[in-house]
C-alpha cells in the first residue's frame, strides 16, 4: 500500500527554507524553545531531526505552516504583474514548503509511532487542513491567474513537462470546485471538513478495536503444531498483558494468522476469527457503522455537487479505468474463474476436515487450517519449511540485491541519521557511480503504536527545479519482531510484501523529474501500485532466489526442489486469495457508485452487495465495510480495484523480461528505469506504452493465476 496523502499536492517539499519569521521571534524572548520542525537542519542530507523533534512539536509547526502558505498565496494572488508560468504556476508550486515538510513528517510518525499526543494532534489538524487547502484551491482570484495561462497553454513554449504541471494545476482547482456558485462551495468545504474527521475517526476505532481484543489460551494442546517462534512470542505477549502463564493472541495479523493456521482447537478459532471479523462493528464506542454511513452519503453530495452522478464517477474520471462500468467489468472477468476455482478448493478442504473426523459445516475459520493441511499433505510443503530461507534481513537484503542487479544502486547503512523508533533502520542509496541517489528507513516489526499493513511513506519528494533535491523515503511493515531465541522468520507472503513496499520505494528514490508535484509516487492512483507490484515478480524467481533465499543458521541457499514445491503449493489456494480480494474491491465500488444514500444499513448493504456477485459462506471480503480502512480512512475509496489494475500491468510488464530468458536483462531494466524516473510527468499509459511498445494485456495476468477454470 502506499499511503495517501492528505495534501493536494502541487506543493513542493524541500529543505532549503528557513523560517526566519520564527527564528527571529525567539531571539527576543528569553530561553527560547525553537521548535526543531521549523529550523535548518544542519543533519546528513538534511534528514528530519526525529532525536530532537518531540510529539508536541508538530502541530504549532503545521499551524505555521499553514500561516506561511497562505502569505505565499496571497503574494501569488496580489502579483501586480501579469500572469506568467513562472510568477504564477511556480510560485503555487513551490508554494508551502514549511508546510509540506511539517505534513509529511507528522503524517509518517503518526502511523508508524503514535502517542495520546499524536492522536490528539492528528483529530484538530486534518480537519483544519482540509479546510486550508479547500480555501485555497476555492480562491478565485488565484484560480483566475492560472486560467489566464492555461487559456494560451500552447503558445508559451512550453516544455512537455511544464505543460503537465500546468493542466494537473489547473485540474485541481476544476476537480475541488472552483467554477461552483459560492453557496456550493461553501456545502463543499463543509462536506470536506466532516469527511476528514470521519476518516480520522474511522482509523482511530479500527486502531483500538484491534488492540482491544485479546484471545488468552491456557492449554498448549489448543496450539497445535504451531512453530516455537510463534509460540514464544505468544508467551511474551501474555506476559506483557499481565498474564502469569499460558498465550496471548492478537488480531494484528503475525499472531491471528499462525493461530488460524496451527489451532487444533476449532472454538478458539471461530472466536479470533469472529473478533478479526467484527472489528469496529461490536455496537461499542469504537463501532464504525454509523461512521461510514455517514461518509458514504456526504461523498455522494460531494459527486452531485461536482456534477457527477456518484462518487466513484468522479474518482474514476481522474484514473487510468476512466468510468466504473470500466472498473466492474475487469473485475468480473477475473471474478468468474476466481470464485471456480475458490469453490472446487473449498470441496478438496471439506474432504480433508471430514478425513479428521468432523462432520459439522465448514467455517470460514477453518479455511487457513485446512490449506495449511493441503500444502502439506498433497504438496509436501510446510512454510516452516521455508521461514528459515526469509529471515528478515536476508529478505531486505534481498531487495537490496535486486535493486542493484536492475538499476546498479547500493544501499549503505547509515547510524548518524536520526530515528523516531528504535526499531528503524536508515539506509543511504547510492547509484553506480557512488552519486548519493536518496534516503530509506525501514522499519519492519508490529506493536501497537503501529497502524495495521504494510505501506511506504515520502518524507521528501524528488524535484529539479533550482537544484537537484534528493528524495527521502520509508517502508513500513508489521512482522513479528524477533525474540530472544529466534529471529524474525516470514512467510512467503511477507517476504513479497517486502518487495512490494520497497517497489513504491525505488518508485520515489528513482524519480527524476523537475516538479515535487509530478515526482515519484506522485501519479494516478491506478497506476500507483504498478511499480510496487512489479517488484514482487522477481522474488520467487529461481535466479533471484539464489541470491538471498539463505539458510539463517546455515547459509544454504534454498533447494530448488523447495521452490519448485513452494510455488506449487502457494498456487493451491490463489481461488481464495482472488476472491477475497475482489470482493472487497466490489464492495468499494458498491458503496462508492449509489446515486442515492443506500436504505439499508452497513451489514445488510454488505451482505446484498456480496449475494449479487454469489461469494460463498466460508469467504469474506479481504475487508468488510467496517475495518476497510483503505477505503474510509486511507485515500482508496473506489480504488481497491486499483491492486488488479496495476497486476494486469505487473504480469504484462514482467514478461517483457522473460521473453529475453533473463529476467534482469539490463535493456529491459533501463527501459522499466526510464519509466519509473518519469513519475506523473506523462499518463500511466503514455510510460507503459512507451515501455512496451504497446498497450498491457490481460493474458499475462490471468496465464500467471493459473485458475483451474
Ligand atoms: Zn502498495
Amino acid at each position: 500500500m502506499k499511503k495517501a496523502f492528505i495534501i493536494f499536492s502541487a506543493i513542493i517539499f524541500s529543505f532549503q527554507c528557513t523560517h526566519k519569521k520564527d527564528t527571529m521571534k525567539t531571539e527576543t524572548k528569553s530561553k527560547p524553545e525553537i521548535n526543531p520542525i521549523l529550523t535548518d537542519w544542519d543533519t546528513p542530507f538534511g534528514t528530519a531531526p526525529f532525536d530532537k523533534i518531540k510529539s508536541e512539536d508538530y502541530l504549532p509547526a503545521i499551524e505555521s505552516g499553514m500561516k506561511e502558505h497562505d502569505l505565499e498565496i496571497k503574494n501569488i494572488v496580489n502579483n501586480k504583474d501579469k500572469p506568467t508560468f513562472s510568477n504564477t504556476i511556480i510560485a503555487f508550486e513551490t508554494s508551502g514548503k514549511l508546510l509540506k515538510r511539517a505534513s509529511l513528517l507528522f503524517d509518517a510518525v503518526e502511523s508508524a509511532n503514535t502517542n495520546d499526543v499524536l492522536k490528539a494532534t492528528s483529530k484538530k489538524i486534518r480537519p483544519e487542513l482540509s479546510s486550508h487547502y479547500d480555501k485555497i484551491k476555492m480562491n478565485k482570484k488565484l484560480f483566475e491567474r492560472i486560467d489566464k495561462i492555461y487559456k494560451q497553454k500552447d503558445k508559451l513554449g512550453l516544455s512537455s513537462e511544464d505543460k503537465k504541471l500546468l493542466e494537473e494545476t489547473y485540474k485541481i482547482f476544476i476537480r475541488s470546485g472552483i467554477n461552483l456558485a459560492d453557496k456550493k462551495q461553501e456545502r463543499l468545504k463543509k462536506i470536506n471538513k466532516r469527511l476528514s474527521e470521519l476518516s480520522q475517526q474511522f482509523g482511530d476505532n479500527l486502531l483500538e478495536e484491534t488492540n482491544n481484543f485479546e484471545l488468552h489460551v491456557t492449554n498448549k494442546n489448543d496450539l497445535g503444531e504451531m512453530p516455537d517462534n510463534f509460540i514464544e512470542a505468544a508467551a511474551i505477549e501474555s506476559k506483557k498483558r499481565g498474564h502469569k502463564t499460558g498465550w496471548s493472541f492478537t488480531l494484528q495479523r503475525p499472531s491471528i494468522y499462525p493461530f488460524l493456521d496451527y489451532s487444533t482447537n476449532r472454538n478458539l478459532r471461530e472466536k479470533i476469527y469472529k473478533g478479526y471479523t467484527n472489528r469496529a462493528n461490536n455496537g461499542n464506542k469504537f463501532d464504525n457503522k454509523k461512521v461510514l454511513e455517514e461518509m458514504v452519503t456526504l461523498r455522494i453530495e460531494k459527486a452531485h455537487i461536482l456534477g457527477y452522478d456518484t462518487y466513484s464517477d468522479f474518482i474514476l474520471s481522474d484514473n487510468m479505468a476512466q468510468t466504473p462500468d470500466k472498473v466492474y467489468k475487469l473485475l468480473m472477468k477475473v471474478w468468474k474463474p476466481a470464485l471456480k476455482t475458490a469453490k472446487y478448493d473449498r470441496e478438496l478442504l471439506v474432504k480433508m476436515m471430514k478425513e479428521d473426523g468432523i462432520s459439522d459445516k465448514f467455517r470460514a475459520s477453518d479455511w487457513r487450517y485446512y490449506v495449511r493441511q493441503i500444502r502439506s499433505k498433497k504438496y509436501s510443503f510446510n512454510e516452516d519449511q521455508t521461514r528459515p530461507y526469509f529471515e528478515v534481513n536476508a529478505v531486505r537484503n534481498g531487495a537490496f540485491t535486486l535493486a542493484n542487479k536492475l538499476f546498479g544502486l547500493t544501499f549503505k547503512e547509515r547510524k548518524d541519521i536520526a530515528i523516531w523508533h528504535k526499531d528503524q533502520e536508515v539506509f543511504e542509496v547510492l547509484d553506480d557511480t557512488g552519486k548519493h541517489v536518496g534516503i530509506i528507513y525501514m522499519d519492519f516489526f508490529a506493536r501497537p503504536s503501529k497502524k495495521g499493513g504494510a505501506w511506504m511513506n515520502e518524507l521528501r519528494m524528488q524535484s529539479n527545479i533550482d537544484k537537484f533535491i534528493t528524495p527521502i523515503v520509508t517502508n513500513n511493515f508489521n512482522f513479528p519482531a524477533p525474540t530472544k531465541n529466534n529471529p524474525s522468520l516470514l512467510s512467503f507472503s511477507q517476504a513479497q510484501t517486502v518487495f512490494h513496499e520497497f517497489g513504491h520505494g525505488l518508485h520515489g528514490l528513482l524519480s527524476n523529474v523537475k516538479y515535487a508535484s509530478l515526482s515519484g509516487t506522485n501519479v494516478p492512483r491506478d497506476f500507483v501500485e504498478f511499480p510496487s507490484q512489479v517488484i514482487e515478480n522477481w522474488m520467487s524467481e529461481p535466479q533471484v532466489l539464489k541470491l538471498y533465499a539463505k539458510h539463517y543458521k546455515t547459509g544454504e541457499v534454498i533447494p530448488s526442489e523447495m521452490v519448485k514445491k513452494m510455488n506449487a503449493a502457494n498456487g493451491f489456494d490463489v481461488g481464495f486469495r482472488t476472491v477475497e480480494y475482489l470482493a472487497a474491491s466490489f464492495l468499494d465500488m458498491d458503496w462508492h457508485s449509489l446515486y442515492e444514500a443506500p436504505k439499508e444499513k452497513t451489514i445488510e448493504f454488505e451482505n446484498s452487495s456480496m449475494k449479487k456477485i454469489g461469494l460463498i459462506d466460508e469467504i469474506i471480503p479481504r475487508y468488510r465495510s467496517t475495518y476497510f480502512a483503505h477505503i474510509f480512512s486511507g485515500g482508496y475509496s473506489a480504488g481497491y480495484y486499483s491492486y488488479l489494475w496495476s497486476e494486469i500491468l505487473d504480469a504484462d510488464a514482467f514478461e517483457a523480461f522473460k521473453e529475453t530468458g533473463d529476467v534482469l536483462n539490463p535493456e529491459v531494466a533501463k527501459r522499466y528505469k526510464k519509466l519509473i524516473s518519469s513519475g506523473g510527468t506523462k499518463s500511466g499509459m503514455e510510460l507503459y506504452k512507451e515501455f512496451r511498445g504497446r498497450e498491457p494485456k490481460i493474458e499475462a495476468l490471468l496465464k500467471r493465476k493459473g485458475f483451474k477454470y
